[in-house]
Formats: C-alpha cells, sequence, structure tokens
C-alpha cells in the first residue's frame, strides 16, 4: 500500500485564501486590519525560526504586525508589563509569546498575563475552560490541535466513531487534541485513548487506532508494524536530527518511520509540510477571528 498524503502546505494555502476575502471585507467596512504581535525571548534557533515564520505570514495577509525581540534576561514582572502594554493596544487583537521561554520564566504566569480576548495560541486557563466545555462556548481553539482537525475533516476523514489514539499529553497538543475529537460534532465524536510515557503497551494500542496521532517530540517512535493497515496517521513531532552539509538547514523528522508507515498506512501527514503550516494557519484564524469580534462589538 502507498499512502496518500495529507498535504498541509495546500491546505494551509487554501484556508488562507478564505482568511484573506475576510480581511479585505474588514479593512473596507472598518478600515482596520487585524493586528498581531509576536513576542520572542532569547534566540532559541527554532522559536526563532517559527516566529519569523508566523510574521511573515501575518505580513502576506496584510495583517498590522509587528515583532519583539526580547533579551532572554528579561525578567517575569518586565514581560509581564510589556503584554499589558499590548493588553492595553487596540491596534493588536492578538498577542502570541513563542514558547518554551527561558527556564528563569514563570511560564504560566506569562500565558495568564495575556487577555484572554487577545490569547490568539488559546492556551489561557479560560480559554482552555471554553474548549472544553465546547459548542458555543468555545473561542479560541489551540492552533496545532485545530489545525490537525481541519486536516482531517477537509480531507474527508471521519472522525465519527473512529478509535483514535493520540500519542502525547503536552497541554499545548496532546490534552485538547484528545479533547476535541471527543466532542460531540463535526471533527469530533471519536472514541480517544490518550497515550504518554505512563503507557504500557504502545505498540498494541497503536495497532488498534483509525486515526493514529503522534506527538511525542522522539524521532522515528511510531514503528510502521505498529500501525493498522489503511490507518490514517498524523505526524506532530518536529525533531531536529541534524544539520544538512550543503544547505546548513537543520535536518527536520517526524515521530513517525515516514518511508516505512507510507506502505502500511492509508493516509499520512509529511514532515515538514503536514501539520506545521495548519498550525500557522489557525494562529492567523484565531487572530482574524480577534478581530472580527473586537471590531463588531
Ligand atoms: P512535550 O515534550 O511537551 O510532550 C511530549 C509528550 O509525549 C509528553 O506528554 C510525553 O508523556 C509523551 N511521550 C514522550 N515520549 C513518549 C514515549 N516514548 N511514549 C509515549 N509517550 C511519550 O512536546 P509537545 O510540545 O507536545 O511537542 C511534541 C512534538 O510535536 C515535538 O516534536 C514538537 O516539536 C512538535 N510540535 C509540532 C508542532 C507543529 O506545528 N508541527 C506544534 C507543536 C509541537
Amino acid at each position: 500500500m502507498k499512502a496518500k498524503l495529507l498535504d498541509g502546505r495546500k491546505l494551509a494555502g487554501m484556508m488562507q485564501n478564505e482568511l484573506r476575502s475576510r480581511i479585505f471585507e474588514m479593512r473596507e467596512k472598518f478600515g482596520q486590519a487585524p493586528g498581531l504581535v509576536t513576542i520572542l525571548v532569547g534566540q532559541n534557533p527554532a522559536s526563532v525560526s517559527y516566529v519569523s515564520l508566523k510574521s511573515r505570514t501575518a505580513r502576506n495577509l496584510c495583517f498590522f504586525e509587528k515583532q519583539e525581540n526580547i533579551d532572554e534576561s528579561i525578567e517575569t514582572e518586565d514581560l509581564v508589563e510589556l503584554i499589558e502594554r499590548y493588553n492595553a493596544d487596540s491596534r493588536f487583537h492578538g498577542i502570541l509569546v513563542q514558547l518554551p521561554l527561558p527556564p528563569h520564566i514563570d511560564e504560566q504566569k506569562i500565558i495568564n498575563a495575556i487577555h484572554p480576548d487577545k490569547d490568539v495560541d488559546g492556551f489561557h486557563p479560560i480559554n482552555l475552560g471554553r474548549m472544553v466545555l465546547g459548542g458555543e462556548a468555545v473561542r479560541f481553539l489551540p492552533c496545532t490541535p485545530a489545525g490537525i482537525v481541519q486536516l482531517l475533516v477537509r480531507n474527508g476523514v471521519k472522525t465519527d466513531g473512529a478509535n483514535v489514539l493520540v500519542v502525547g499529553r503536552s497541554n499545548i497538543v496532546g490534552k485538547p487534541l484528545a479533547i476535541m475529537l471527543g466532542q460531540k460534532g463535526e471533527g469530533g465524536n471519536a472514541t480517544v485513548t490518550l497515550a504518554h510515557t505512563g503507557t504500557k503497551n504502545l505498540p498494541q494500542l497503536c495497532k488498534q487506532a483509525d486515526i493514529l496521532v503522534a506527538a511525542a517530540g522522539k524521532p522515528g517512535l511510531i514503528q510502521a508494524d505498529w500501525i493498522l493497515p489503511g490507518a490514517t496517521v498524523i505526524d506532530v513531532g518536529v525533531n531536529r536530527v541534524g544539520i544538512n552539509a550543503e544547505s546548513g538547514k537543520p535536518v527536520l523528522r517526524g515521530d513517525v518511520d515516514f518511508e516505512a508507515a507510507c506502505e502500511v498506512a492509508g493516509r499520512i501527514t509529511p514532515v515538514p509540510g503536514g501539520v506545521g503550516p495548519m498550525t500557522i494557519t489557525m494562529l492567523m484564524h484565531n487572530t482574524v477571528r480577534s478581530a472580527e469580534l473586537f471590531l463588531k462589538k
């Protein structure tokens, strides 16, 4: 079997085109574009590349966009103060603080400092609570899980009644995704199992999954013979496994043994080009939604 590729770049392009018409309408009606500030603390290479990609996408969509590059010696209280300035600035509808933060900074305090109405990453406890409630209560869904649900729905992968295994229980990917896929409604209604480092029989659990999501951050963890033939495999992992001698760029590998998995799975996301572009697109989507809610007030 040769798995069909779930192309995140293509879908991200389509969804960004849908956003363009909403942004155009907003500018016509209110004379304002969605505003996004990205805050980068320190120079972690992966964070630098994520933030520049987010800023570039925002600029391409004609957002009002600003990138704050902050020295990594900043203290928690000073970072909170900076966030409060953006909370009060009506030109910005979204505030993104790139995680992880340097270890001396209280990350939860920083997340809590972002006004829930501008929390376009969807990590504030209020927005996480709304996500758990589901339905009308939802404001901003965390970007990576929301992007995965879109990849499934828009590629016609049926989640209703499916057995799903999510490997990884982080607050930004695994845990929210497990909740979202278990909600009633489109892109939900699945029977979800959440696996983590305490899980005993991972290969057997994988073998029962119609949809297998790997979000462990362990290169090549998921072996081809763990996969149910014909299953849909979503590889969230982005692991830097070396540097390309010619380009000097990092070599990226997912959590799935991709080449071998392609022979067993029915559909699979590539790394890069699968979940990553969808994450960025959902951040843009959340910012447009935030701006619409603000301007319609
Ligand atoms: P994390 O380190 O916070 O969490 C990893 C989780 O995986 C933990 O809950 C842990 O219990 C589980 N885990 C680790 N090893 C395991 C094993 N052997 N068996 C079972 N469970 C295991 O990571 P995260 O922030 O959720 O990110 C996970 C991966 O996804 C990373 O590679 C990260 O770079 C990537 N990521 C990609 C995107 C994207 O947009 N493509 C977004 C976020 C994260």
